[in-house]
C-alpha cells in the first residue's frame, strides 16, 4: 500500500526519524515544522494521513487538528496525534479536537505501521465512497448515508475476555457509548459471532487455557465472520503473537494496561471502517442493479439484453436446444399519453411490466428496449410454444382493463406481438430480432391486438 503521509513536528530530529522509517516502507512523505505550515501543506498536497505532534509553539497540534476537522475539504483525512506517554489528558483533548488515533513517543515500528496502514485503508474506502457519491444520481442519498456512517453512533460490540477486573474496566470505558456483550467462553464467542450481527469483536489474548489467536483465525476462516473487524488486547512485549495476529488479518491491537481514550479512538476507527465497507458494498450492489435494469419498470434494460442475448443464443445453439423470443409493442400507446398525460402512460407501462413479470418463467428474460417496446427471451422454447405464450400474454393484457388511480375509467390496453426463434447455428441476435420485428409489423398491419409468427429465415 502506498500513501502520502504528512509528518508534522517542530523538532527536526523527530521529523527526520519518522520520515526515514516511512520512506523505507515506500510511503510518500511530506513534512511540516509547525501547525500553520501543516495546514498549508494539506491544502496544497492533500495527504492521505497526518501524523501530528501535539506540543508545538504557536498553533499546537490540537488547534491544527480542530481546524482540519472543521474544514469540509480536509475533515476526512485521518489525523494521528503523536503524544508523550506521561500525558493521558492529551488524549482526551485529542479526541475532543477530532483526532482519529494516537501514537506514543518514542514511536515503535509496529505501532507506527499498523496505525498508518489501518487509517490509510479507511481513507481509501472513504475516498472510494466519496467519488462514487460524486458521480451517482443518488448523491444526496449516499451523502446522507456517509454522514450516518461517520456519526459516532453506538456500535454492537462483542468482548471476549474472562478476567472480571479487565471486563469491568472495558465496560467502564465503553459501556455507556456502545452496546457491549461480554462472552467469556471462546467457543461460545465463535458461535455467537456467526449467529448475530456484530460490528466489532474485542478479543483478549490472555484467556485461561486458550489462545485467543485461535479464535481470531477461526473467525477469519468462516464465511460469515471473515470481514468482521477484530481488535486484540495483548500484554506488552508479546510482539511475537501480535505479529502473528496482524498477519492473520486482525485489524488492530491495544496493549495492557489499556488506555481508555485510546480504546475509544480505536473502536471508533474500526466502526467507521466497518460502516464504510458495508456502505460501499450496498453501493456497489445498487449501481450494479441500476446498470442492468430499467428504472421505470424494473425489467432488464436494452444494454443488459444486448450483452446477454448473444450468450444465450450461443449456448442454445451449441447444446442443440431451442430458443425463442417475443417482441411486444403496445397498441396506440401515443393515444394514452395524448388523452391522459405522460404520467398515466408511465403507470400503464408499470402495470404492463408487472403483468408480464408475473406471467413468464424466471429463466425468461423480460426487457424493456425503450418506449413501449419490450422483448422476452425464452430459452428452451420452440416456435409453437412461444406462440402460445405470446397469445396468453396478449389475453392477459387485453382481457383486464388497466385501473389507474388518477383517472375514473379503466383503460383498455392491447398489444401486438412478433415471435421468432433460433433456426440454425448461424443465426445471430440481430437476425432473430429482425425477424421478430417484421412479424410485429405484420401484426400491426393486420389490425393489432394479435400475435404473428415470423416467416422462416
Ligand atoms: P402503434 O400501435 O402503431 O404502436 O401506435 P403507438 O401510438 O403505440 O406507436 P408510436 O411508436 O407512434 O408511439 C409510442 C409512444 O410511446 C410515443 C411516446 O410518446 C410514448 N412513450 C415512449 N416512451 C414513453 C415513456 O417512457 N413513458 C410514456 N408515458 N410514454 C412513452
Ligand atoms: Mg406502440
Ligand atoms: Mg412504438
Amino acid at each position: 500500500m502506498t500513501a502520502r503521509v504528512l509528518v508534522v513536528d517542530d523538532i527536526l530530529a523527530n521529523v527526520k526519524l519518522l520520515e526515514a522509517k516511512l520512506t523505507a516502507e515506500y510511503f510518500d512523505v511530506l513534512t511540516a515544522r509547525s501547525g500553520v505550515e501543516a495546514l498549508e501543506v494539506v491544502q496544497r498536497s492533500m495527504p492521505d494521513i497526518i501524523l501530528l505532534d501535539v506540543m508545538m509553539p504557536g498553533m499546537d497540534g490540537f488547534e491544527a487538528c480542530e481546524r482540519l476537522k472543521s474544514n469540509p475539504i480536509t475533515q476526512h483525512i485521518p489525523v494521528v496525534m503523536v503524544t508523550a506517554l506521561d500525558q493521558p489528558q492529551d488524549r482526551v483533548k485529542g479526541l475532543e479536537s477530532g483526532a482519529d488515533d494516537f501514537l506514543t513517543k518514542p514511536v515503535s515500528d509496529i505501532a507506527l505501521f499498523s496505525r498508518v496502514k489501518s487509517l490509510v485503508r479507511l481513507k481509501m474506502l472513504t475516498d472510494e465512497l466519496r467519488s462514487r457519491a460524486a458521480t451517482s444520481e443518488r448523491m444526496g442519498l449516499i451523502d446522507r448515508n456517509l454522514q450516518e456512517a461517520m456519526a459516532r453512533s453506538p456500535g454492537r460490540l462483542m468482548l471476549v475476555d474472562d478476567k472480571q477486573s479487565s471486563i469491568d474496566r472495558f465496560l467502564g470505558t465503553l459501556g455507556d457509548k456502545h452496546e457491549v456483550t461480554v462472552i467469556q467462553d471462546p467457543q461460545a464467542a465463535l458461535f455467537e459471532a456467526a449467529e448475530k450481527e456484530w460490528e466489532l469483536l474485542i478479543v483478549s489474548l490472555n484467556l485461561q487455557d486458550y489462545d485467543g489467536l485461535r479464535l481470531c483465525s477461526q473467525l477469519r476462516s468462516l464465511e460469515r465472520t471473515r470481514h468482521l473487524p477484530i481488535l486484540i488486547i495483548i500484554e506488552p512485549h508479546d510482539t511475537a503473537r501480535l505479529l502473528r495476529g496482524l498477519d492473520m488479518g486482525v485489524n488492530d491491537y491495544l496493549m495492557r494496561p489499556v488506555d481508555g481514550n485510546e480504546l475509544l479512538a480505536r473502536v471508533y476507527t474500526q466502526l467507521k471502517r466497518r460502516r464504510y465497507t458495508e456502505q460501499l458494498r450496498d453501493n456497489v450492489a445498487q449501481s450494479m442493479e441500476m446498470a442492468v435494469t430499467d428504472a421505470l419498470t424494473g425489467l432488464y434494460n436494452r444494454r443488459y439484453m444486448e450483452t446477454h442475448l448473444g450468450t444465450l443464443i450461443d449456448q442454445s445453439a451449441s447444446r442443440g436446444k431451442t430458443l425463442a423470443l417475443l417482441v411486444i409493442d403496445i397498441d396506440f400507446f401515443k393515444a394514452v399519453n395524448d388523452s391522459h398525460g405522460h404520467d398515466v402512460g408511465d403507470q400503464v407501462l408499470q402495470e404492463f411490466a408487472e403483468r408480464i413479470r408475473s406471467n413468464v418463467r424466471s429463466i425468461d428474460m423480460a426487457c424493456r428496449l425503450g418506449g413501449e417496446e419490450f422483448v422476452i427471451v425464452m430459452p428452451d422454447t420452440d416456435m409453437s410454444l412461444a406462440f402460445r405464450i405470446g397469445e396468453r400474454l396478449r389475453q392477459i393484457i387485453a382481457s383486464a382493463p388497466f385501473v389507474i388511480d388518477t383517472i375514473d375509467m379503466p383503460l383498455d390496453i392491447t398489444i401486438s406481438v412478433g415471435v421468432a426463434s433460433l433456426e440454425n447455428a448461424a443465426d445471430t441476435q440481430e437476425d432473430i430480432l429482425k425477424r421478430a420485428d417484421q412479424a410485429l409489423y405484420q401484426a400491426k398491419r393486420d389490425g393489432r391486438n394479435r400475435v404473428v409468427v415470423a416467416d422462416a429465415a
